[in-house]
């Protein structure tokens, strides 16, 4: 299989499980007994907790572990606006679902939000931001980069916007798609809360952690014991927690040659796709975009057909999130971008990773050529 669906999940790498390994066979002290197996699993715990903040450019007391992304982007959302009884947060239209529902949940509570649109490349301003602010506004919260179209935002911009006319504002990032592979130092982007999953740079799944910044009053999600310093309840999982610190420091060394690497190989990829597919196009911005994302429209055909052709020939890619497809409709972050319909639904994410190879994309676009050839030939449309 050549694998070009990165940013859906990545694999485990084997130095990440071999580190795991102890946690997941004979040690299984829980980490809050107070003999020696217990000890031994906080201070695995710990000592992973220290590897992420050094990484993050943060304090240990700063890093709560959760289940993946999804819970640390509910517990920004609900953790900040609910230690209210009400108040409004500023989003955007292209969010991952687990901002999006979470704000729709919290609306039906009184929580107001306003989402901001993004321009033709996928890229919102600062200024949107701004003028969106409300009197009784506690939260922003704009993605770093996004799952879909790769765009990377201009969050460090309205960090600096909020510290200097809105230092009560909290700002929160969903930061899951550069996980691993942009440099992510919460004290330059000038972030309150931030977001990562550990799957996402080849980490285990069902791990994530939450960046808090010290002083942020958080209401936890979930009740019980007093782990994660009573802000994440539920005994911790030793093994993932351990071994997303070990991917994190993996990916943080290799970052800057495999970012190289893979932005190579993207324009490669981009620029043959470009000029030997008529009729097709890039979506989002074509430099400010995550090393190993391409996101293409093929005009007159389904993505969904491109896809199931690809699979046949041993090609894995997406067409939108992960989380969206196996629905029909539209993905919020393509219809966010205006797309004109016809290009709105043929289009497809290629994310590059680790393993691929520049013989992997030339496979690739042979096949793209023969499968876009095909389905043009009956698509009503051409
Ligand atoms: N946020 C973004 C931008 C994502 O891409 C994802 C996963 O695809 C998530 C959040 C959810 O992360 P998890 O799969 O760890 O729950």
């Amino acid at each position: 299989m050549i694998y070009l669906d990165h940013s859906a999940t990545t694999p485990l790498a084997p130095e990440v499980f071999e580190k795991m390994k102890p946690w997941l066979t004979q040690e299984f002290g829980n980490a809050t007994s107070i003999y020696a197996a217990g000890q031994r699993a906080r201070n695995a715990i710990e000592s992973a907790r220290r590897t992420v903040a050094k990484i993050l450019f943060c304090k240990p007391e700063e890093i709560i572990f959760t289940s993946g992304g999804t819970e640390s982007d509910n517990l920004a959302l609900r953790g900040v606006l609910r230690t209210n009884t009400d108040g409004h947060a500023v989003i955007s239209k292209i969010e991952h679902h687990a901002i999006l529902r979470t704000a729709e949940d919290l609306a039906k509570d009184g929580f107001s939000f306003t989402k901001i649109g993004v321009d033709k490349s996928g890229k919102f301003k600062t200024e949107q931001i701004e003028k969106a602010l409300q009197p009784n506004t506690k939260l922003v919260s704009i993605m770093l980069a996004n799952n879909e179209i790769g765009v990377i935002e201009p969050v460090r911009e309205i960090g600096k916007m909020l510290q200097k006319k809105h230092p009560d504002i909290l700002l929160h990032t969903d930061a899951v798609q550069a996980g691993g592979i942009l440099n992510i130092d919460v004290q330059h982007l000038k972030v309150d809360l931030l977001s990562l999953s550990g799957h996402k740079f080849y980490g285990p799944k069902g791990i994530g952690i939450l960046f808090v910044r010290n002083g942020v009053k958080l209401r936890p999600t979930q009740t019980g014991g007093t782990q994660e310093h009573k802000r994440r309840a539920g005994t911790e999982n030793v093994a993932v927690i351990v071994g997303f610190a070990e991917a994190l420091k993996i990916a943080n060394m290799r970052r800057e040659k495999e970012s190289a690497r893979l932005k190579k190989l993207r324009d490669y990829f981009i620029r043959r796709v470009l000029t030997e597919i008529p009729q097709s196009q890039l979506n989002g911005h074509a430099i400010d975009r995550l090393p190993g994302n391409t996101h293409f429209s093929f005009y007159g055909i389904e993505g969904e057909s491109i896809l199931l052709r690809l699979d046949l020939a041993g090609i894995a890619a997406s067409s939108g999130s992960a989380c969206t497809s196996g629905s029909l409709d539209p993905s919020h972050v393509l219809t966010a971008l205006k797309l004109n319909h016809k290009w709105l639904h043929s289009s497809i994410r290629f994310t590059l990773g680790r393993s691929t190879k520049k013989r992997d994309i030339n496979r690739t676009v042979i096949e793209m050529k023969k499968i876009v050839n095909d389905l043009r030939s009956i698509s009503p449309l051409m």
